[in-house]
């Protein structure tokens, strides 16, 4: 039993570093602009309290059901957003500037530049 619940802790140290290893790559790309909005530097990211969960590995990369990453993979035909703005819907657009959640957009994402949001 001990030794199952060990090997255990040992897979979710295992996921839990191959996370934080993928998230250090993704600061560190070239393409990470959505990621570099919201942590501009691995500095900036080792300072922050947070540790990788679903949806923020999905947001930050911009990588999920985002009409842009579905066009991207050739799953969706249009890369725009549905609001007025017809912006390409990124995670970006979406959590700042999408004026279909403007309503429900919390003060947090108003009032600070993106890399103090996840502070
Ligand atoms: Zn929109």
């Amino acid at each position: 039993m001990d030794e199952k619940k060990d090997r255990g802790k040992k897979g979710n140290k295992k996921i839990k570093k191959e996370a934080s290893d993928k998230m250090k790559h993704d600061v560190n790309s070239a393409n990470a602009s959505h990621t570099k909005l919201f942590i501009p530097t691995i500095f900036h990211r080792l300072s922050l309290p947070l540790w990788p969960k679903f949806l923020l590995t999905q947001f930050l990369p911009n990588h999920s059901s985002f009409r842009s990453y579905l066009h991207k993979m050739n799953k969706t035909s249009s890369p725009n957003c549905n609001c007025p703005e017809k912006a390409t819907q990124t995670a970006r657009h979406l959590l700042l500037e999408c004026s279909i959640f403007s309503k429900d957009r919390p003060p947090v994402l108003k009032s600070l530049p993106p890399p103090l949001v996840l502070k």
